[in-house]
């Protein structure tokens, strides 16, 4: 083939035939690039399953690029970074224009900006067209806000996309928001009979990946032997339309419980096909919408779901793009310490921390909750340097990228950002977790105890950070009733917890 005019760049994250990227491709004259990159792997210490979903996602997206017809040229195993290839690629077809789509992570984004002007290049950047909310239109929900919270950010978008909404644009059932039906725990027999979600067994091209991935990746954490992930778009489908059909109508009502070996509760497990572009969140709450008149869900399962796509989803993709590079760099509480070697190996003592780390290195997922709620909380009460935590929750889940990880861990579990968009950090002892899981029943520890050989380091170190940080919390009305509780326990009490801490603090690796 002759030199192309345009070179069009395809990112791992973005493997969607119909998005932004392919409009008005010109057959005759553009080209398609696709880059594995060994480095990008390496950058932070992924996890082997996401660097397998990651190229076996990629190479099936490439098979279909080519029976298509497309131009493509796809650079496997790259020892480069993507931005070095690209370039390598531009100068030597001698190409000047370049479209890509805007990366899910800033740093790349400022990369290929960087190299459109040492190389003189004609960039088009395009806005990715998976969110329903453009940048232009968060920075206008953003002007006249005084407070940025997801609720109002939630309410707009219902509104404008007329989902869940009446004629008069109420909400559907009288209130907005039915998150307070949505926190039960399972019985104490446990979740019963949950209805697997559907799995994938690799064909040959991921087989083939799997054995790079394990002899190119051998000391990377986790393990490839549960790899089961949608790597293509008809699977991501058939994993949605499954969901749907099986799944949903127990979603919301258990969607913050926890049990032991029970890595996936009821839900949807589409966040890695959402992220790498297979499916289209338009598609997802169209399915979901069709569920619900089909089987008569319960409208507060529904809109819980809604919720976490059109609200959350959304409103963290709007944040990272406003706050970059800052929101990689806030550290509000000054947090120094390094991360327990055990986050990369889940043996610690703590049962909750076991098997929430246990199931993460195993399948490279995790459910809401375990990641705010055990993993997140103890890093934030364990006072560790937010870019540490950060960088484990980009390696570990298959669904990790920038965007979205960013301002979960830094701003929502970690409050790095000094509560930009949280009201207060979400921070719990042992009690929270024991009534949300069986953890503490298979535990040495004991979640009610607040210092001592038998304490609970959740429970000891969350009474200690509210009374690190008590006049900081007594002088907002909203964190003020956090420490209430404090008041119930005696100064002596108080001085024991504070000890006891202080030494779990200096052998956090011992926990
Ligand atoms: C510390 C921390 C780190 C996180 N890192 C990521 C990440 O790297 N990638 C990621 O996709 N999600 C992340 N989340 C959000 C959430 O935990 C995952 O989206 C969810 O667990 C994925 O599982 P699921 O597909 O079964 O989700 P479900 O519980 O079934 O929810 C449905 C969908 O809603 C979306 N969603 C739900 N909660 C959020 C949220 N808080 N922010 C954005 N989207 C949401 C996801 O697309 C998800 O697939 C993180 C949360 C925390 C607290
Ligand atoms: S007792 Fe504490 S450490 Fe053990 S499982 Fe319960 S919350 Fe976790």
């Amino acid at each position: 083939m002759s030199s192309p005019k345009r070179i069009v760049l395809i990112l791992g994250d973005q493997l969607d035939l119909n998005g932004a990227a392919l409009r008005g491709f010109d057959f005759k004259t553009d080209e398609i690039v696709m880059i594995e990159s060994i480095a990008e792997a390496q950058y932070v210490w992924s996890h082997k399953a996401k660097i397998a979903l990651f190229l076996s996602a990629m190479r099936h997206f490439a098979i279909q690029l080519k029976e298509l017809k497309y131009p493509l040229t796809y650079i496997k195993d790259s020892p480069l970074s993507i931005v070095e290839a690209l370039k390598e690629k531009l100068i030597k077809k001698g190409v000047t224009d370049l479209i890509c789509v805007e990366p899910g992570e800033w740093r790349l984004k400022q990369q290929i900006e960087e190299l459109a002007g040492e190389l003189s290049l004609r960039l088009e950047m395009r806005e990715d067209d998976h969110f329903y909310c453009s940048h232009q239109e968060f920075l206008e929900w953003v002007a006249d806000k005084k407070e940025l919270r997801l609720e109002y950010f939630y309410r707009l978008m219902r509104k404008r996309h007329n989902i869940l909404v009446d004629n008069q644009g109420n909400p559907q059932g009288g209130q907005w928001n039915f998150d307070q039906d949505n926190r039960k725990s399972y019985s104490k027999k446990g979740p019963g009979i949950i209805e697997s979600p559907v799995l994938f067994e690799p064909d040959s091209a991921t087989k083939e990946v799997l054995e790079f991935v394990n002899d190119t990746y051998p000391n990377h954490p986790g393990s490839l032997d549960h790899f089961r992930w949608p790597v293509t778009r008809a699977q991501a489908l058939e994993a949605l339309d499954y969901f749907v059909e099986y799944r949903l109508r127990n979603f919301g009502v258990f969607q913050d419980a926890m049990w032991t070996d029970t890595p996936f509760g009821w839900h949807s497990i589409l966040s890695s096909s959402l992220n790498l572009k297979l499916l289209n969140p338009r598609e997802v709450i169209a399915a979901v919408l069709q569920a619900w008149k089909k089987y008569s869900l319960d409208l507060s399962t529904v809109e819980g779901f809604i919720r976490q796509i059109l609200g959350w989803r959304e409103f963290v993709r709007g944040m990272y793009y406003l706050d970059m590079p800052k929101m990689a760099q806030d550290n509000y509480y000054d947090h120094q310490r390094a991360l327990p070697k055990w986050y990369w190996t889940g043996q610690t003592n703590m049962a909750c921390m076991k098997d929430a780390i246990g199931q993460t290195l195993q399948y490279g997922y995790a459910h809401h909750i375990q990641r705010l709620m055990v993993t997140g909380n103890f890093a934030l009460l364990a006072e560790i340097l937010p870019k540490e935590v950060c960088d484990w929750y980009l390696a570990i889940y298959v669904d990790a990228i920038e965007w979205v990880e960013l301002p979960n861990t830094a701003g929502m579990a970690l409050f790095a950002n000094g509560g930009r968009f949280t009201s207060k950090p979400y921070i719990a002892s042992g009690a929270y977790i024991k009534r949300m899981s069986n953890y503490c029943g298979s535990c040495q520890y004991k979640s009610d105890v607040r210092f001592g050989e038998e304490a609970c380091p959740v429970t000891t170190l969350y009474w200690n950070f509210l009374i690190k940080h008590r006049s900081q919390f007594e002088s907002s009305p909203r964190t003020k009733l956090m420490t209430a509780n404090l008041k119930r326990i005696s100064d002596e009490d108080q001085k024991s917890i504070v000890e006891h801490a202080d030494h779990l603090l200096t052998h956090l690796n011992d926990l």
